[in-house]
Formats: structure tokens, C-alpha cells, sequence
């Protein structure tokens, strides 16, 4: 609040000097050359397409397990998202099924650009077959990291843990309300990449070849020009106040939710009915989303009874996601069947996001535990 405060007295309300601390802050702290501070993940995501040039037609490898924002900004050039089904012990994106649907197309003599992996909820996907996949058919790895700051992971043999986000060509990351860190709307873009910088940087303001705020200083002058038609994608430095200081408690953050995870795990490993995500081998989870499956075969009430039953016991709770094919968009355009995903679809029947934040009490946690405990009791 102080550092807000700070920047309203500054009378310097948008993007300035905060967004040029908060970027050279984070990447630092994610280890990758430049970080462009952006309105949303979402615009990460289109900026970064952008800059690799995706073009009408060509398709992209999306997982289906995702939010819609990583397959909308495909659609946002008339591209086509392949869409890719999940693996079920962790829900990230299957390589194998991507290589498939990557080698029928090639010979169908369509061109695939690009791979957005996502890391559902947190656990960090398996970036070794994802940079292979790559590098076997010549895409770029444009990585959707909204559920990662922070996550970290260290590569087969390798000793050294990383941080999500250092190793693609461009990651995004997002600072929205409920994110591990926030600015209440906010992204960012990572890349080592000189040239993919400076044009996510000139596209997120206008397509102004220089940054626009420079012009109001000392070091600026009144002269710019447009290179191309660009969008309205920066970031204020209202928000970049709480970027700054939210990413100074970003481990802290992920120590909370670690607990939250551990009192979870423990709490409920005895109930033969659910099945909970576990963290896998050289991941440090990043407990975005706590994300526990119902074994209906079990139960004589299905997933969105017990969501009902936790709502009236007043525990609130949701659904990460109805994987994209199943959505009608997707479906009707595409023409999408459950059974062509089966992985996903099946899952999606069966996952609940249990609450999990900073912050969250043991009496909290006792009593998401105990509703659940007593529904899944009563209609075992
Ligand atoms: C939240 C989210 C986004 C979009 O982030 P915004 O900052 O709201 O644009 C993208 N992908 C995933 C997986 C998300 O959960």
C-alpha cells in the first residue's frame, strides 16, 4: 500500500518508472534476459505469437486441459489450436498424443508453428519431451506460465533446480486476482531474445517504435513512430507497484501453499473415494490450484452433487477446467467428440479445486476437510 501510495504522490500514474523496476525485477528472479510487463497473460500469450510471426492457417499444439485464454489468442490470427489430450497422473499436456497429431498434420501438408504447454495448476510439465518435440519438428515453445510464479524443476540429472520459465522462447506469466502473485490485472513475457522483445515492446504500445513514456522525459522528444498496427497491452505503474512488492513475497507466497498442500495431503489420504495430486519427482509444485479427483465409481452422487453439498456446508469450490474440446466453440468448430481426447474428458468428471491461498487457516482447512469427509461418507 505504501509503494501505491508512493506511486500516486509520484504523480507518474502509468507505465514508467515502477513498470521498468517491476521487469528488470522479474527477470531476475526468473532468470531470463528481458520481461515485458503487459495488462494481462493473455496479451503475453497474443504478443508472443505475434512475434513469432504465426500466420492464418498454420496450427498450434495446445493442451485441451487448459483455460481459454491459451487457445483464444491462436484463434485471434485465424490459426487452428491442436488441441492435445492430458495425462492423467498430472493432467500436462501428453507428448505422445502431441507428436501424433503434429506428424498427421505435417502430412496433411499443414504447418505447425508453435507448442503452448501449460503447467496445470502449478506442477510443472515435462518440459524435457516438450524441448524435444520442438526441436524434432522446428516449433517454438511459447510457454503459458500463469500458475508459476513461482514453480521450479530440475532436468534428468541435472542437480541445478529452475525456475519455470527460464528455458522457453517466450513465457507468460499472469498477475490476475487469484494467481500465485497479482496486480489485480496483470501478465508478463520472458524471453533471452533480443529482437522477440523489442517487438512484443513495440506491439503492446501502438506499434510505437520507442517506449512511448520516454517521451515525456527528459531523455525523450515529442518525435515517434508507428512501425506497425499494434495493440494497448502495457501495464501501469499502479499495478507494477504491486507487482514489485507481491514478487518480493513470491516465495513466501509458495512456502503457504505448500503447507496448505501438506495439511491437505495429510488430512485426506485416508479417504479411499479421492484421489490427490501429488507432486511429481525434481518438481516443486507451485499450488496454484489444489486439485483433488473423486473415484465415482465409489460414490453414488456425481462430482457436481458434492460441489452442491460443499456449497451448502459454505465451502466454495470450482472446476480447472471443462477441457476446451468440450466447450461448445471448440466442439461445433472443430467438431470435437468426448472420445477424441478420452483422457480429459473422463477427467473433467472428476476434479474439484479445493480452496487453497495464503492465509488460509487451520480452522479453514479443518472445515473443507470435515465437509468433504462427511459427504463422501454419506454416499459412499
Ligand atoms: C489465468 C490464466 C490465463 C490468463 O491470464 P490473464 O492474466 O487473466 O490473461 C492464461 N492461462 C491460464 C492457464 C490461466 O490460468
Amino acid at each position: 500500500m505504501d509503494e501505491v501510495q508512493d506511486t500516486l504522490l509520484s504523480g507518474w500514474l502509468t507505465t514508467g518508472p515502477k513498470t521498468k523496476r517491476f521487469e528488470e525485477a522479474f527477470a531476475r528472479f526468473i532468470g531470463k534476459k528481458h520481461a515485458v510487463a503487459l495488462n494481462s497473460a493473455t496479451a503475453a500469450l497474443h504478443l508472443a505469437l505475434e512475434a513469432i510471426g504465426l500466420q492464418r492457417g498454420d496450427l498450434v499444439v495446445v493442451p485441451t486441459m487448459t483455460f481459454a485464454a491459451t487457445a483464444e489468442v491462436v484463434r485471434y490470427f485465424d490459426a487452428t489450436p491442436l488441441l492435445v489430450d492430458c495425462r492423467e497422473d498430472d493432467f500436462n499436456i501428453d507428448c505422445c498424443h502431441a507428436r501424433d497429431l503434429v506428424v498427421n498434420a505435417i502430412a496433411r501438408g499443414q504447418k505447425v508453428r508453435a507448442i503452448i504447454p501449460v503447467h496445470y495448476g502449478g506442477q510443472v510439465a515435462d518440459m524435457e519431451s516438450i524441448r524435444s518435440l520442438a526441436s524434432e519438428f522446428n516449433l517454438a515453445i511459447i510457454e503459458d506460465a500463469a500458475h508459476c510464479c513461482p514453480a521450479y524443476f530440475r532436468d534428468n540429472g541435472n542437480q541445478e533446480w529452475k525456475a519455470v520459465g527460464c528455458d522457453a522462447a517466450i513465457s507468460c506469466f499472469s498477475f490476475y486476482a487469484n494467481k500465485c502473485i497479482t496486480t489485480g490485472e496483470g501478465g508478463m513475457a520472458c524471453t533471452d531474445s533480443d529482437k522477440l522483445a523489442e517487438r512484443m515492446r513495440t506491439m503492446s504500445l501502438h506499434g510505437i517504435s520507442k517506449d512511448a513514456w520516454k517521451r515525456f522525459t527528459s531523455e525523450g522528444s515529442w518525435y515517434y513512430e508507428i512501425v506497425a498496427p499494434g495493440f494497448k497491452y502495457n501495464l501501469t505503474d499502479i499495478a507494477a507497484s504491486i507487482g514489485f512488492q507481491q514478487l518480493r513475497k513470491a516465495n513466501v507466497f509458495l512456502e503457504e501453499r505448500k503447507r496448505i498442500a501438506r495439511e491437505y495431503f495429510d488430512r485426506l489420504k485416508t479417504i479411499t473415494a479421492l484421489i490427490l495430486p501429488a507432486e511429481k519427482a525434481d518438481r516443486i509444485h507451485s499450488w496454484h490450484l489444489y486439485v483433488v479427483r473423486l473415484r465415482l465409481d465409489m460414490l453414488n452422487i456425481d462430482r457436481a452433487m458434492v460441489i452442491d453439498l460443499l456449497k451448502k456446508m459454505g465451502i466454495t469450490t470450482s472446476v480447472h477446467w471443462m477441457p476446451l474440446h468440450m466447450h461448445p466453440y471448440y466442439r461445433d468448430t472443430y467438431n470435437y467428440k468426448p472420445r477424441d481426447l478420452p483422457v480429459s474428458s473422463r477427467l473433467y468428471s472428476e476434479i474439484i479445486s479445493l480452496p487453497i491461498f495464503p492465509g488460509m487457516t487451520e480452522m479453514d482447512i479443518n472445515a473443507v476437510c470435515d465437509s468433504l469427509k462427511t459427504i463422501i461418507s454419506e454416499h459412499s
